[in-house]
């Protein structure tokens, strides 16, 4: 009997998940990955830290060397696309003209940075950093003195700041909104972070309009960012992280149901039960919270990868998990658990306004929904499990950090 065949497109954190946990799940059949990137699946949160300083090479982000595909069976297709879905044949079509058949799909597709539509952002010194070819364009102009202006106050914004800054850089960050991190951190957040930020020497600009980018005399190069207030700040190198857009176009030409992401049900399955999807890529439903999400998160993309594999091998389990983050700036590791959108109280244990350690507790109607600990990873261990747990706590108790973590546990 001929072997089935299972297609991952997109070489991404989940397809490196996906190949080893089909395996595992008893998948005997073909697995063939297609990237387009020419790297194996790697890590990619080091792109704006240790990667970009030149700490680590290529080799440390990989997810898993070559030989564990080997080892797995798995066909690795890099350096190419798949162009075209045809459900109907069961056939992807690459740019290359080369057509695979498949029994199932898997999109692992991700997400692209947006691009900022203004004249001037084409220009050589301009740079996203989603990739490993993105972070070795920017390292050249890591240079000590030199002037670094970035756009866009989230996760990758704030990271590259702390790591330029670092080099002796001088960075100004420019946000669009009225505080850093605003869509995914409460306003304490962003205080203790624009705090931190600027005891480091960043420069922080919120509320900001950029109107635009000015070239060099020679046309080639972006040397100033000129702000609709009159406001201008001169550059040596413009790095863009104003957020993804994800790699929908094909599932959504291939006729699958889209909506802010390629929708799939708690298995990771989308419209068609012969392609799933995992990762950034994906919109689903999250049982904890009780609403629709895309999470552009590793958790995400490692669970919904093992979702997928098991739902493949005819060995499905739901979907459910609570989703947690991290991020690393300077000294300072932030660790998130839970989704705080929607709070109506919020506890702050250790001071906002001095220090490098503290930890607020979301609750809703008495209820914690979320987390986020900066050094404390107490706290945030324990944020979590009570996360999982649906436990109740003291929320009087909480503010005094004198109160060890396991005596705010309420017993029902
Ligand atoms: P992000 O978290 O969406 O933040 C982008 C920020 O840029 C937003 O605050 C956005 O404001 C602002 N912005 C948008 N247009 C702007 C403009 N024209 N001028 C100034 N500011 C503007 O996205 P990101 O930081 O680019 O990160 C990209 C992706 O990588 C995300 O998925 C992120 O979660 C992920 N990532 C995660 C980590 C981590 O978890 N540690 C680290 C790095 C990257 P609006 O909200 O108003 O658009």
């Amino acid at each position: 009997m001929e072997k089935q065949r299972c297609i991952i497109v997109g070489a991404s954190h989940a397809a490196g998940e996906l190949c080893i946990s089909l395996r595992k799940e008893g998948w005997t059949g073909v697995i063939t990955v297609v990237g387009e990137e020419n790297y194996l699946p790697y890590n990619r949160p080091p792109l704006s830290k240790t990667f970009l300083a030149g700490e680590k090479n290529i080799d440390d982000l990989l997810i898993r060397h070559a030989e564990a595909y080997t080892k797995a069976d798995v066909q690795m297709k890099l350096g190419c696309r798949v162009e075209k879905i045809d459900r109907e044949s069961k056939k992807v079509t690459l740019n290359t003209n080369e057509t695979l058949a498949y029994d199932k799909l898997i999109l692992t597709t991700g997400a692209r940075p947006r691009i900022m539509d203004m004249p001037g952002a084409e220009l050589e010194n301009v740079f996203y950093l989603r990739s490993i070819q993105d972070a070795d364009h920017i390292r050249p102009y890591i240079q000590k003195e030199s002037r670094a202006v970035i756009i866009g106050g989230g996760y990758i914004g704030l990271e590259t700041a702390a790591m330029l800054v670092s080099t002796g850089m001088h960075v100004t960050l420019l946000e669009r909104d009225p505080r850093i991190l605003n869509r995914v951190a409460a306003p304490e957040i962003s205080q203790f972070f624009s705090r931190i930020h600027t005891e480091e020497g960043v420069e922080l600009f919120t509320d900001v309009d950029i109107s635009e980018l000015k070239a060099d005399g020679n046309g080639t190069k972006v040397n100033e960012v000129v702000c609709s207030d009159g406001k201008s700040f001169a550059a040596d190198l413009l790095i863009i992280g104003i957020g993804v857009i994800t790699n929908s176009e094909l599932a959504e030409e291939a006729g699958l149901e889209i909506n802010n992401g390629i929708v799939v049900n708690a298995f990771a399955e989308t419209s068609d039960p012969d392609i799933l999807a995992a990762g950034d890529c994906s919109y689903h439903f999250n049982k904890h919270y009780q609403r629709w999400l895309r999470l552009e998160s590793i958790q995400n993309a490692v669970e919904q990868a093992k979702v997928a594999a098991r739902t493949v091998c005819g060995n499905p389990q739901e979907y459910d998990q609570i989703p947690w983050f991290w991020s690393d700036q300077y000294d300072l590791k932030l660790q998130i658990a839970g989704l705080s959108g929607g709070y109506d109280n919020l506890i702050v244990r250790g001071d906002l306004s001095a220090g490098r350690k503290m930890a607020v507790f979301y609750f809703k109607e008495d209820n914690l929904i979320a987390v986020d600990a900066v050094n404390s990873p107490q706290e945030f261990m324990f944020g979590k499990r009570a996360l999982a747990q649906s436990s109740r706590l003291d929320i009087d108790k909480l503010t005094d950090s004198s109160v060890p973590m396991k005596e705010l546990m309420l017993q029902d």
